[in-house]
């Protein structure tokens, strides 16, 4: 069943705002892995109204890591993200880098740590590790530059993280695109949409309910090619009498028909979901 929960007007201005890129990894260099994670990103930025002015690839390398990083920031992009190298093991080293860049030095920040146990925790209780042991490896991934703040990893363990450098905000996220995915839907959106001022952007919320977030997934995908400019997030919310209940936030700028757009897409979407249903239940 659908329900329409509410119409609200939010104060987000989609202006260009510049946005660099750098990804770190052998694997994307030697043929073994395409550069998914950049692509994906650029349709995220692109429907938020930043632009990518400059990506760059390089190996997991920390000279190298740490000269891609002072390179970017003398340019005063207003963002900085940086995927890959995340990880637990000692070819896992962006953080280092970026401290080194930074010239900041490397603590256990707590709040990471604490998240990384809860994770190892989540999969105690789901039987895939018998006990948490605190091994160098998995602090590795709590160890952040100075004045970083962890951002929630809910797929995989290593929390991504956000640092300030002057005027540029520096995003780190795991490579995994799965787990890359998520904080930036989860985290990092959520603060583009209220840094940009100026505008206006039309939302409105739909509860689904009995229909998983992986079966919906393409259909969220074909509703933003049909309808240009329209954003849409789904947040799954559990479940509840045995029936999944995902969130799906439709958001459209109001110089652009954000109004028309979002209303639109909304009775689409309703439609199409109706023969997802149908389909399912066959
Ligand atoms: P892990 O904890 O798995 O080590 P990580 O953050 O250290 O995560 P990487 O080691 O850089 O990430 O990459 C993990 C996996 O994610 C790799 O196997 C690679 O195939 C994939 N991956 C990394 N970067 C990208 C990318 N830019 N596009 C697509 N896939 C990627
Ligand atoms: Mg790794």
């Amino acid at each position: 069943m659908l329900e329409l929960l509410s119409v609200v007007m939010v104060g987000i201005g989609l202006g260009k705002l510049v946005v660099e890129v750098i990804n770190v990894g052998n694997e994307l260099l030697d043929g073994r892995t395409l550069n998914s994670n950049l692509q994906w990103m650029g349709g995220r930025f692109s429907e938020l109204g930043y632009v990518i002015g400059r990506a760059v690839i390089i190996r997991d390398d920390l000279r190298e890591i740490a000269s891609a990083v002072r390179e970017a920031l003398r340019r005063k992009p207003r963002w900085l993200v940086i995927s890959g190298g995340l990880g637990p093991t000692h070819d896992d080293m962006t953080l280092e880098g970026v401290a080194k860049a930074l010239g900041r030095r490397m603590k256990v920040n707590t709040e990471a740590l604490e998240m990384v146990v809860e994770h190892y925790e989540k999969r105690m209780a789901e039987k895939v590790i018998e006990r948490i042991e605190l091994t160098r490896e998995r602090i590795k991934m709590a160890i952040l530059p100075e004045g970083a703040k962890p951002l929630r990893n809910r797929i995989g363990t290593a929390p991504g993280v956000l640092l300030k450098s002057n005027s540029t905000k520096i995003v780190c996220l795991p490579g995994v695109p799965r787990e890359m995915q998520d904080i930036f839907n989860n985290e990092l959106i959520p603060m583009l949409i209220k840094e940009s001022k100026g505008g206006k952007i039309v939302m409105k919320h739909v509860e689904v309910e009995g229909v998983l977030e992986s079966s919906m997934a393409p259909l969220l995908v074909e509703v933003m090619q049909v309808f240009k400019g329209l954003y849409v997030k789904s947040n799954p919310k559990g479940v509840e009498d045995g029936k999944s209940i995902v969130s799906v936030d439709f958001m459209a700028d109001e110089r652009k028909g954000g109004e028309k757009l979002v209303n639109e897409a909304v009775n689409y979407f309703n439609e199409r979901l109706k023969e997802l249903k149908r389909r399912e239940e066959v």
